[in-house]
């Protein structure tokens, strides 16, 4: 997909309205339109790449983004609580969007881990 039509690079650019939550040199992240949790946050790299593994060897950014994550979840007050990071990948996982993004979720008591109610 041409990065020109990806969603979240629009989001990064401003030509899509976002609910910030923190920025920095290489991060953007943003409240996730359809919460999953009390907080749901997305942290996407501001440069594209399609998922974890493109991501993966930009090991700076990666590592930007994870803690940026783990900033949010002291901004928002669950780091004490609890809190999940997640790379969703692939059909099974219900990837929707193809811009590499880390979702921060916690606030409440999650779910486990797998199948659908499990
Ligand atoms: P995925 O399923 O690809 O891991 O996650 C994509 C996430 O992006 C979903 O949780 C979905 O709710 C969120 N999302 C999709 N479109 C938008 C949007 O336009 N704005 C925001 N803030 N989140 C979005
Ligand atoms: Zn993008």
């Amino acid at each position: 997909m041409p990065e020109s039509d990806c969603l979240f690079c629009k989001i990064i650019a401003g030509e899509i309205p976002s609910s910030k939550v923190l920025e920095s040199d290489t991060t953007y992240a943003f409240r996730d339109i359809n919460p999953q949790a009390g907080v749901h946050v997305l942290v996407v790299p501001r440069t594209h790449y399609e998922d974890a593994e493109e991501l993966a060897k930009a090991p700076k950014e990666l590592a930007d983004v994870i803690a940026t994550g783990v900033e949010i979840a002291k901004q928002e007050g669950i780091d004490q609580s609890g809190f999940r990071l997640v790379f969703n990948t692939g059909e099974h996982a219900g990837r929707t969007v193809f811009h590499a993004h880390l979702h921060v979720l916690g606030g409440e008591q999650l779910g486990h881990f797998g199948r659908p109610g499990g």
